[in-house]
């Protein structure tokens, strides 16, 4: 009862004591935006960009079509936020033209930041890309990138993002233990955290998110877990900067009141799909739970035939 009360409220994410939470959509590309707009998601957490790199087995999409698609999910927050992740390729989410073949161990390999790392013209490509739609434009552009493990390589993006000119927040997500336990020194360099709770769980319980035999470790109610939590969080509040969830985690709208309470401040659960709009905003989280396996993203909808990642959207009361 509790939680379909919590997924009911409306308005801006807030405690009831006025502590305001910003409760903002997951979304995979432009078709996810009007299901997000719909299920009033005050922005978008975490724009995973992987969707336009599949098309082409062999090269990376052009800055011009990167543009477009870019283009199309910041012009529908005008004055919000949108987080942008840029391309988080490896492990689960393998590309043949920037993943190597050969990794014994992929999600331990050349995977998120590392690859483009490896492949800065693929990056500068996409940061110009975010740089040229966000042009004219008065939204709040936040950009971050995946697997950052410390502070040099939060450096590393930061430097690639003023490099591209880009006019936005640069943050780091959180999906590697060291970053969180070293979190203050990571945001020397960049200005925002956002915590990727699927592949947190993944390498501080060393349990493949991908292995339904280890998913009992996946659970993100787990102490160790929230301890990584509750340090990131109080390392953006000493360094008065801000720190979200972008994970699975966030998606539970019981767990949101344990997130706030742990300093994290906004939750970007609120998966939403073109395809199963008429879920979101009920409580997702449960079914996205118990279907988490084996898709791309951490987590996948079993309430419709999307099969795509996603969370729930839910309002802290
Ligand atoms: C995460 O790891 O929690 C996350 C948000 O990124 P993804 O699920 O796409 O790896
Ligand atoms: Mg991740």
């Amino acid at each position: 009862e509790r939680k379909a009360a919590l997924a009911t409220s409306t308005g801006p994410g807030a405690t009831a004591d006025g502590h305001k939470v910003p409760l903002l959509a997951n979304i995979g590309g432009p078709a996810d935006v009007p299901a997000a707009v719909e299920a009033g998601a005050e922005g978008v957490g975490l724009f995973r960009t992987e969707f336009l790199f599949l098309d082409d087995d062999k090269n990376a999409p052009s800055e011009e079509k990167q543009v477009v698609a870019y283009r199309q999910v910041l012009e529908a927050f005008p004055e919000g936020r949108v987080v942008v992740r840029v391309l988080d390729a490896g492990a689960d989410k393998p590309l043949h033209f920037l993943t190597p073949a050969d990794e014994p161990n992929p999600a331990l390999g050349v995977r998120g930041l590392r690859s483009l790392l490896d492949h800065p013209a693929v990056l500068r490509t996409q940061l110009t890309a975010l740089a040229k739609a966000a042009e004219g434009l008065p939204v709040h552009l936040e950009v971050m990138a995946p697997m950052v493990a410390d502070r040099a390589d939060a450096k590393a993006f930061a430097d690639a993002c003023r490099e591209a000119g880009l006019r936005a927040k640069f943050g780091a997500m959180v999906e590697i233990p060291s970053a969180a336990l070293r979190a203050r020194s990571v945001l020397q360099e960049v200005e925002f955290l956002s915590l990727g709770t699927n592949d947190l769980a993944q390498y501080t319980f060393a349990a493949d998110r991908q292995v339904g035999a280890v998913s009992r470790l996946q659970d993100p109610w787990q102490p160790a877990l929230l301890d990584l939590v509750a340090l990131s969080a109080e390392a953006a509040r000493a360094e008065g900067k801000s720190c979200g969830v972008c994970g699975e985690a966030a998606s539970d709208p019981l767990l949101a009141c344990v997130l706030t309470g742990l300093g994290v401040t906004s939750l970007h659960g609120c998966g939403v799909h073109s395809v199963c709009a008429g879920v979101a905003g009920e409580v997702h989280a449960g079914a996205v739970r118990a279907g988490r396996r084996g898709g791309p993203g951490g987590g996948q909808c079993r309430r419709c035939p999307c099969r795509r990642s996603g969370g729930a959207v839910g309002r802290v009361a």
